[in-house]
């Protein structure tokens, strides 16, 4: 399962201690770099103060309700945000996908649906850029070279196209 070097990094938002801790065992063993916040609070400062590669929220939380808590998110995050939730009603899921979630998967669920659909999202979403990649990251228009962290890197003349494409990408 582990496709890439640098390990997806996601955030898991779910209030019941052992399914968070079971999931949190299952996306670790599956090498996922996995952040746990047991509160819709908490899950917004976690997203303030680092990026992730994907969300997986839970909708009953104590403090807020989940829904709340993606509208907050999508202000200013273009993150995925896959909904766990017990909520089985029509009207919530739209409600949901209205807000910008990316995909709603309804408890009880099998983990290899749960892992299958976030490897369908992290697939569509290139990986976040670190927050700071602008100090680490340098490029040069007219050589055509990269910096990466004081080394630089050669490269052919698509591969540099993308990456100004990437690195010019508004967000
Ligand atoms: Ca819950």
């Amino acid at each position: 399962m582990k496709r890439q070097a640098e390990k997806n990094r996601i955030l898991l938002v779910e209030d019941e201690e052992q399914l968070l801790s079971l999931t949190e065992a299952l996306l670790d063993e599956r090498g996922y770099q996995v952040s746990t916040a047991q509160t819709g609070q908490s899950a917004l400062e976690a997203l303030e103060c680092s990026t992730f590669d994907l969300v997986i929220l839970d909708l009953n939380l104590p403090d807020r309700d989940g829904l709340e808590v993606l509208s907050k998110f999508r202000e200013g995050n273009q993150v995925p945000v896959i909904i766990v939730s017990a909520r089985t009603d029509g009207k919530d899921r739209i409600d949901a996908f209205d807000r910008g979630a990316d995909d709603y998967l309804t408890k009880p669920f099998l983990p290899k649906e749960l892992l299958a659909r976030m490897n369908v999202c992290l697939r569509r979403n290139p990986p976040a850029k670190p927050k700071k990649s602008g100090e680490f990251f340098k490029i040069d228009d007219e050589s055509q070279r990269l910096t990466l962290g004081g080394t630089q890197v050669e490269l052919t003349s698509r591969e540099f196209s993308l990456l100004q494409a990437l690195a010019t990408e508004p967000g």
